[in-house]
């Protein structure tokens, strides 16, 4: 997880909530910090001052909406990739609660990135540039050390990033939750396991054809 990103929530949480040392923002503080009533009916924005706590993230930003009854408050917080986390909240009188269906939560690590299918390979926890970077260096052989997951039965590779729990990846393509954990070294071709069954066959029918042809020529016709 992103520790700068936590940081600031958990900075956000306190503005909001107050904690033992004062009290949280109520709706009369966010009206008087983005200017409402004198700067129009909104929506109006404001950006919290730099801190210490928020050195890790690029911005994070309240807008107010003094018009809509279920949804009053949303917070962004800009990370450093310019991602934008954004939770909702609506005053009820007395503080802030989450309106039915939308997200309050103050956690960054619900933001989870899913399965993102680049050419044959499966990318866990990465954004999309570096999920396509990562597929052309896996596919010109050189990510040497990316780990990923293998499924032994449908052959599917799942490379995940370091925010990832291998432990609990299920392979996207047929479902398997028994992966196998695997470190590339740009050697291992792609090989279907039906196709590396069959190969292996192939060479058990050489060998006892071998025997069979080697049993004939000492024991005779
Ligand atoms: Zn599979």
């Amino acid at each position: 997880m992103d520790p700068g990103l936590e940081a600031a929530f958990r900075y956000v949480e306190r503005f909001l909530f107050g904690d033992a040392n004062r009290p949280g923002l109520t709706v009369y503080d966010v009206e008087r910090l983005v200017g409402y009533p004198a700067k129009g009916e909104g929506p109006l924005s404001y950006t919290l001052p730099r801190a210490q706590a928020l050195s890790g993230v690029q911005a994070v930003r309240l807008h107010y909406y003094p018009k809509d009854p279920h949804l009053q408050l949303i917070v962004e917080i800009e990370d450093r990739e310019g991602r934008k986390h954004l939770r909702h909240f609506r005053w009820n009188g007395f503080t802030w609660e989450v309106p039915e269906g939308k997200r309050g939560d103050l956690r960054s690590t619900e933001e989870s990135l899913g399965f993102l299918k680049v050419g044959e390979d499966y990318f866990l926890g990465f954004p999309q540039e570096e999920a396509k970077a990562l597929e052309e260096a896996v596919r010109k052989g050189e990510a040497l050390g990316a780990k990923y997951l293998l499924c032994p039965r449908c052959g599917a590779r799942v490379f995940y990033a370091p925010s990832v729990r291998p432990a609990e990846v299920v392979c996207p393509r047929c479902g398997n939750p028994t992966l196998l954990f695997k470190t590339f070294s740009g050697l291992e071709p792609v090989k279907d396991p039906l196709e590396a069954l069959a190969e292996e066959q192939r060479a058990l029918r050489r060998a006892i054809e071998e025997l069979l042809a080697y049993l004939k020529r000492k024991l005779g016709p």
